[in-house]
């Protein structure tokens, strides 16, 4: 491409951006005005002008699917692949370093990566080593806590303790960090203050860098936290150019350490240059007339303004739903009329604030064989305490579960160790038993210490005790009397933060699943629980779509950030749902929501629905909340009000499961009506009828011994005959 045809396609001021010599500057510039593509053209103009080599180039956004979009969208640009051109995350590109320097930074080579699970299950001995109740000191708090003072740069000399439970949480951080450096361990947080103290500490080597690394370029600026700032700025030393690009209203993570306040600071700090770009491309002028009104109820902003030459486009479509199935349901159809309008499914997102929504969305998309695809976050039924509780369900409902042994044996900990675990695997492979048979076994031998022993008993009695009584309960009080007992929610109530709220959210949400669950009539279960279990297998064996198949993008509000779709459905835009509850107690809360919000609505192209239940049964209560106050920040006459409300009543009609002959059944199926097969335990049988799709496949089949029945077709296991 030449150097004319690189700034094709600008306007002036990202003209102005792109081709400014060789200078510190910020690109300041709402949504959707081309911001990440100055960023792109201005590396192919430092290449192709500047005669940049890619070496001396480098480049940091915040998420992997943004950095490897920026790579393809640069050597589309420059129409040749880039080597040697540093572009990833914060965490990639430090982690790169230490890598190459782990000697100055005192790691072994082979150093590893904590994850949060490992950096808790570390805490935890360490408190026990120190005689710390955890209890009292719930170890994500303290890991919380680690992070947090890390994020800033802080190690434990430069913290001073300012009361005594602060003083306790240091030593905490003291042992820890100790007990990582002993066994060559680096948590997330760790990989970018190490990094920064390894340059610090090495004017050689960051000289190096320094005089590498000539350009660098920052997306996303506005989230960044102390220490990814401090690192930027040593990185780029007084040489190197830096260009920055943000937008200080799509700042939305104040809640995990990010400072809005780096933006003015980078200003003074590099003495920089501001662009600012006023015209977006992205949406259509109602979309964008709605999001400047909303972001305007924020006292503290850098002000901007948006304007755009495209249509009007359509109103922005806002649906008061019954409840959230309803929500769901009418998300669904339009998603299919938009299909049928020979669109892809590909170009609609569905946008939510917490992870535990996607469940009745997911659902209602499974229904009617809408491929679909979770972004940022996983599906429902894989989520860790989603499997943790589901595992105690397994194990109670079948003792010959290994994988559901494995995972609960002691989950919440119980102080069943390796030692003692791997005692129990010998035994079942000598014996051929299941692990739960083994432990037994092991027991009654005496073998084991008399901790460990009390703790295999305790456990043994505590899913002996749960199957006694979950058999007089219905399914949901089943799933609640499971969660509570095992003592799953208080280990995840005892969590801090956003997580630890969100993982007893979706916790309540599986009750909620499970009063929801229909036991298909005249299935071949032996109880609801069964049938709701092989459910959640199906259910989360299928339904995602493959990476390159026509899917409906779901995810956060978060996950959303830098990305654009055609169509985009906001739902749940209630109060206490969004804003969340949480925010109206903290300050500056309520501003993030709203900017969270305006990063939803800019996200849209051409049209954008937003809906609201007047019920929802949420984290396993039903609750009334009424529209949310950014619905009533924007301005009517952007706003279209549909009101085809359906009644609809609870549990979930009996879509699931309708009655009529659905070609995709017929196709799953693989057998034909009338067709003869034979079944392991009813025997022969004709096919008679055929409904849902995908997991949801169901065949009727009257045997001419038991007379007719309808099966799972992927259950069933049925033979042509
Ligand atoms: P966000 O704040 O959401 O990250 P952004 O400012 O980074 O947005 P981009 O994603 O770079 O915006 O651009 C938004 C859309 O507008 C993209 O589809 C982009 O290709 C298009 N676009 C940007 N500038 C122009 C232009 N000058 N002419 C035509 N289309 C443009
Ligand atoms: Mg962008």
């Amino acid at each position: 491409m030449d150097v004319s045809e690189l700034l094709d396609g600008l306007n002036d001021k990202q003209r102005e951006a792109v081709a400014a010599p060789l200078q510190n500057m910020l690109v300041l510039a709402g949504a959707g005005s081309g911001k990440t593509r100055v960023l792109v053209h201005r590396i192919a103009w430092l290449m192709q002008v500047e005669h940049a080599s890619a070496y001396s180039i480098f480049a940091v956004t915040f998420t992997n699917k943004a950095a490897k979009e920026m790579r393809t969208r640069v050597e589309e640009t420059l129409q040749n692949p880039v080597s040697g051109m540093w572009i990833g995350t914060f965490h990639g590109l430090a982690h790169r370093i230490l890598r190459a320097h782990h000697r100055e930074a005192n790691l072994p080579e082979s150093f590893q990566i904590l994850d949060s699970d490992d950096q808790l299950r570390m805490i935890k001995r360490l408190l026990k080593s120190m005689n710390i109740d955890d209890k009292k000191w719930p170890p994500k708090q303290l890991s919380w806590y680690i992070s947090a003072r890390k994020d800033e740069g802080q190690r434990p000399k430069d913290i001073t303790a300012h009361d005594v439970n602060e003083q306790l949480m240091l030593q905490v951080y003291t042992a820890y960090q100790d007990a990582c450096d002993r066994a060559g361990l680096v948590d997330f947080a760790e990989i970018l203050l190490r990094c920064y103290e390894v340059l610090q500490q090495n004017p050689t080597l960051l000289r190096h860098y320094q005089q590498r690394f000539r350009h660098m370029l920052v997306d996303e600026f506005q989230d960044t936290n102390s220490i990814q700032y401090l690192w930027l700025k040593l990185l780029a030393g007084s040489d190197s150019n830096i260009m920055i690009v943000g937008d200080d209203d799509q700042s939305i993570y104040g809640w995990r350490g990010a400072r809005i306040e780096n933006i003015k600071r980078f200003l003074t700090d590099f003495d920089a240059q501001t662009i600012r770009l006023e015209q977006n491309y992205r949406s259509t002028g109602t979309i964008l007339k709605a999001s400047n009104a909303l972001i305007q109820n924020n006292a503290e902003r850098m002000g901007k303004s948006l304007w755009t030459d495209g249509n009007q486009g359509e109103p922005i479509s806002v649906y008061a739903a019954f409840n959230e199935l309803d929500e769901a349901r009418f998300m669904v159809s339009k998603v299919k009329s938009w299909l049928q309008g020979g669109n892809a499914l590909s170009d609609c997102a569905v946008l939510y604030r917490s992870n535990a929504q996607s469940r009745v969305l997911e659902e209602a998309l499974l229904q009617e064989g809408l491929k679909y695809r979770i972004y940022g976050g996983m599906r429902f039924f894989e989520r860790q305490e989603i499997k943790d509780a589901l595992s105690y369900l397994r194990l109670i409902s079948n003792r010959n579960d290994d994988a559901a042994f494995e995972r609960v044996i002691n989950t919440p900990a119980r102080g069943i160790g390796d030692k003692t675990l791997s005692h129990i695997r010998d035994c079942a492979r000598a014996e051929s038993l299941p692990l739960w048979y083994a432990a037994k076994a092991v027991l009654e031998q005496g073998h084991l210490a008399g901790r460990a022993a009390t703790a295999i008993r305790r456990f043994i009695e505590l899913v002996e005790q749960l199957d006694d009584k979950l058999m007089e309960l219905e399914l949901a009080e089943q799933a609640k009397t499971t969660i509570e007992l095992s003592g799953l929610l208080a280990m995840y109530q005892a969590e801090k933060g956003e997580k630890g709220r969100a993982r007893v959210e979706n916790l309540e949400e599986l009750i909620n699943a499970c009063g929801q669950f229909e036991l298909p009539v005249e299935e071949e279960f032996t109880s609801p629980l069964q049938g709701f279990l092989a459910y959640t297998s199906l259910e989360s064996g299928e339904g995602q779509a493959d990476e390159h198949e026509d899917a409906v993008q779901m995810m956060t509000l978060h996950s959303a950030k830098g990305l654009e779709f055609p169509l985009v459905f906001m739902v749940g835009v209630e109060e206490g749902m969004f804003p969340s509850q949480q925010s109206h107690e903290e300050s500056g809360r309520l501003e993030e929501e709203r900017r969270l919000c305006y990063v939803g609505m800019t996200r849209a192209m051409e049209k954008l629905y937003i809906s609201h239940a007047e019920s929802r049964r949420l984290y396993g209560q039903e609750k009334y909340h009424s529209p949310s106050r950014f619905l009533r920040e924007i301005p009517e006459d952007c706003l279209e009000e549909i009101r085809i409300k359906t009644q609809v009543s609870r549990p979930a009609p009996s879509g699931r499961f309708s009655g009529s002959v659905s070609h995709a059944a017929f196709e799953d199926s693989g057998f034909s009506l009338g067709q003869r097969v034979l079944h392991a335990k009813f025997g022969a049988g004709t096919v008679l009828n055929y409904e849902g799709s995908g997991a949801q496949s169901r065949i009727q089949v009257n045997f001419d011994d038991v007379g007719s029945k309808w099966l799972v077709t992927a259950y069933a296991r049925l033979q042509a005959l």
